[in-house]
């Protein structure tokens, strides 16, 4: 086994490799392909040719010798997960926490968790410390 792994490695010497995506892909793929095989008709070449697409791709990902790019997309491709990831955790904190408000600063679009206060207040933001008014 260890002479398989060391040849692996050598295989992948200055290229890419695995990465993050060519991870999500694999399971991405693997839905493609099992209705690719079992739909009839159109859908089925539908799903058979992305399928391959999404193979095609881990393979020029796994193989590419630009791994400076490679990893700069691999980079923005975590950003964006992690972002959309961030919206869903805020979404369900403002659900859930009953005693305080969410807003936005106005000058630099930070999130801030205000006490539930009725009425108009003056806010102090901590980041930029600019002020701005909030009605709640
Ligand atoms: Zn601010």
């Amino acid at each position: 086994m260890g002479g398989f792994r060391a040849k692996m490695a050598q295989f992948f010497y200055g290229r890419n490799g695995p990465d993050r995506i060519t991870t999500v892909l694999t399971w991405i793929s693997l839905p493609l392909a099992i209705v690719g095989i079992f739909a009839r008709g159109i859908v089925g070449y539908v799903f058979w040719g992305l399928y391959v697409l999404c193979l095609g791709y881990i393979f020029f990902r796994m193989l590419s010798r630009n791994v400076y790019a490679r990893q700069k997309e691999e980079q923005a491709f975590v950003r964006f997960f992690s972002k959309i990831g961030n919206f869903f955790r805020l979404q369900k904190r403002k659900l859930t926490d009953k005693d305080h408000v969410y807003r936005k600063c106005p000058s630099c679009g930070s999130q801030l968790r205000l006490p539930k206060k009725k009425g108009k207040h003056s806010v102090r933001c901590p980041r930029c410390r600019g002020e701005f008014q909030v009605k709640i």
